[in-house]
Formats: structure tokens, C-alpha cells, sequence
């Protein structure tokens, strides 16, 4: 005879901001920086505590939030997930999800989840489907401001450590004007000159790609497709405003440069659009954006209904368990701030082996945040 399964309910939910210091030493560059994260914890009755994250610049207004959403699950069941996703989707956004609902299920859908894994002694990337047991990174270069000699500094420090895929920003600040009116066409002459240092740095045998997150137009993006074609581009993510599923669409038609997207953003339907209207070669749900596993993993498996891969950016212990568990899942992007961010503030992470992970066996998300660095990297 099978026992019952033991009963939880969550009893307490709280979120803190805080801002982690990001050192860039390790790549060669003095430039310091920190990381706005949003930390929550769910404790349960039994004694088990989830936690999770989500990203914005002003951490302290989505821990308000976070707080706000967190007085309404005192006493649900963190085993029932979908339970709590929709009735938090629907308080918070009224069915039709603005970005700050979404950052918000992100951070308590991970510390649901980090909880069940907890409960049930198992890893979070095995609760969603197990599909592999090592993941590959990439690593985003990510040194705010950094200009060429540094940019190619840090990436030949990179491939030292053994990644073989570097990702860097293009298109900035774009058509994002409150930072300043600059014409796009110097804004992406500018970027083929760093991408040919880039390309002249690592050589051959190692692949580039560029981020303009949704700072373009078509007729620019297009240019700089052109622009880098010597320099061998992998690919081209977020390259288009508002990640304009027509126009990305438009611009695959006219580019063999693969396009990737999704990494901004928060309804599971802009992902059926990409994906209906042909507008993307890999679909990028992003945990700690995306309204957390519930909601990625339905479209990791809509992803999969195309044949379209995912892969994932932004903190990569949390999207590593994404990418690992569901059948269409790739590569996680190593994001060096927010990668260092994390090295600051939680115990365990698994270390990389060359650009390879393998999966950790402890239950949950398998790491966990030091007590003296939340207090340490509270915003006041
Ligand atoms: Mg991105």
C-alpha cells in the first residue's frame, strides 16, 4: 500500500530587491556594474523553502508587487502549480498579461516549482521531462559600455575558459530615443566594426552571434545582416521593435541569418504567433521573464509542435533546468553580469566543465541564496 503524499501549504511569500555587484576582472575589464534582481521565497508549513527571480531595473517595485501577490496564496498547495498560475494571471492582469504581471509569476512560478522539486526529492529539470542530462552554454559578453579592445578582450578570455559560442549587443541605443537620438545607420556601421574585431579576435572556428533587443527597425536590421555577412553570423536575435512577428516574418524572407526571439517577452500567444506566421528559427521563452516553468514549458511545447528549437537567455542555473527537462531545448545562454550576479548571491551553483553543464542532482533548483548576501545586497 502506497502512503499518502505528505500535505504542504505555503505560509509565508516574500520578495526582496536587491542589487548584486558584478565585477568584470576575470575579462579583463576594471569596469564595475551591478545586477537588479528580484529574489523571492516561498516557505510552506513542512519546513521547505522555494525560491526564485525575476529581472527588472526597478527590483523594489516588483517585490512590491510580489509582496502584493504573495498575501493571496497563504495556504494553497504548492504541489498544484497550474492552480496557482492561473488564479495569480488572472488577479494580476485580468487575462490579458502586461509585463509586470508576468515578471511577477516568473519569480513565485520558479519558487513554486524549486519547492515541488524540494517536496518530491527530485530536480526541477527532471519534473519537467528529464530530456538530457547536460546542457550547453554560450556566453554573452555583456560588459556595459565596453568598447573594442575590451569586447575583444573578454571574448579571447572566454574562449579560454572553453565557450565556443560568444554573443555581444548591436543596435544600441536604437530606436530607444530616452537615451539619446543617434542616427541607426552610424549605429550599425559602428556595430560591423566590432563584430569584424570580434570575428578578428576569436578566429574561424568560433561562433558570433548579436542582440539588438528590439532596438531596430527592418530596413536597419537588414543593413547590418549585410553589413556583417564577411564576419560569419550565426544568428540575429530580438533584431526588430516590439519583436513585430510580420516584420521578422518579412525580414527571414529576405536574410538567411537565422533570427531568434522571445526573450522580452511575456504571453504564451506571441509565442504561437512567431511560430504561426513563420517569424523565427528559435523560440527563446526565458524563465525568470516568461511567467516561470508553468508557463514555458507550454511553450517549449508548442515549439516542439513546429519542429522549432528553444533556447534560453538571462540567469542560466534557472533556464539551465528548462533547457535540460523539455524536448526542444538547446543551449542556455551564459550571461556574465547576471552569471556573476548569481556567483554573489547563491550557494552551490554547479560549475561549468569547458561551455557544458551537467545537470545537478539535488532536488529543486539544487542551489540556494546565502542569507548574508540577501542582506548584504538589499536596496534600501
Ligand atoms: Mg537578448
Amino acid at each position: 500500500m502506497t502512503m499518502p503524499a505528505q500535505q504542504h501549504r505555503i505560509v509565508r511569500v516574500h520578495a526582496t530587491p536587491l542589487k548584486a555587484p558584478v565585477d568584470f576582472t576575470w575579462l579583463g575589464s576594471s569596469r564595475k556594474s551591478s545586477q537588479s534582481i528580484c529574489l523571492v521565497e516561498v516557505e510552506t508549513d513542512t519546513g521547505l523553502t522555494g525560491h526564485g527571480v525575476t529581472q527588472h531595473i526597478d527590483s523594489s517595485t516588483i517585490a512590491a508587487q510580489i509582496n502584493f501577490a504573495g498575501s493571496k496564496l497563504l495556504g494553497a498547495d504548492p504541489m498544484c502549480n497550474e492552480r496557482i498560475w492561473q488564479m495569480l494571471f488572472w488577479s494580476l492582469s485580468g487575462g490579458a498579461q502586461s509585463q509586470y504581471a508576468s515578471w511577477t509569476l516568473a519569480a513565485i512560478d520558479t519558487a513554486i516549482w524549486d519547492i515541488k522539486g524540494k517536496a518530491l526529492g527530485l530536480p526541477v529539470w527532471q519534473l519537467l521531462g528529464g530530456a538530457r542530462s547536460r546542457v550547453q552554454a554560450y556566453a554573452t559578453i555583456g560588459i556595459p559600455g565596453a568598447d573594442i579592445d575590451e569586447l575583444t578582450t573578454a571574448a579571447k578570455r572566454l574562449v579560454e575558459k572553453g565557450f565556443r559560442c560568444l554573443k555581444t549587443q548591436v543596435g544600441r541605443p536604437g530606436v530607444d530615443h530616452s537615451k539619446g537620438q543617434k542616427p541607426l545607420i552610424d549605429i550599425i556601421r559602428n556595430d560591423a566594426k566590432r563584430i569584424r574585431a570580434l570575428r578578428d579576435a576569436v578566429g574561424d572556428e568560433i561562433e558570433i552571434g548579436m542582440d539588438a533587443q528590439c532596438r531596430l527597425d527592418l530596413t536597419h536590421a537588414v543593413k547590418l545582416v549585410e553589413l556583417v555577412q564577411p564576419y560569419d553570423v550565426s544568428f540575429f536575435e530580438e533584431p526588430l521593435i516590439e519583436n513585430d512577428v510580420l516584420l521578422m516574418a518579412d525580414m527571414r524572407r529576405r536574410c538567411t541569418m537565422p533570427i531568434h526571439a522571445g526573450q522580452s517577452e511575456a504571453l504564451a500567444s506571441r509565442f504561437r504567433d512567431m511560430l504561426m506566421h513563420g517569424s523565427v528559427d528559435v523560440l527563446q521563452p526565458n524563465v525568470a521573464v516568461t511567467g516561470g516553468f508553468t508557463q514555458c514549458a507550454k511553450i517549449a511545447g508548442l515549439a516542439s509542435a513546429f519542429n522549432v528549437p528553444i533556447n534560453g537567455g538571462g540567469y542560466f542555473w534557472h533556464i539551465m533546468h528548462l533547457q535540460a527537462g523539455v524536448a526542444a531545448g538547446t543551449t542556455v545562454e551564459y550571461q556574465t553580469a547576471a552569471a556573476n550576479a548569481c556567483e554573489a548571491l547563491f550557494s552551490n551553483l554547479p560549475a561549468l566543465d569547458g561551455d557544458w553543464i551537467t545537470m545537478p542532482d539535488r532536488p529543486g533548483l539544487g542551489f540556494d541564496p546565502r542569507p548574508e548576501a540577501i542582506k548584504e545586497f538589499t536596496v534600501k
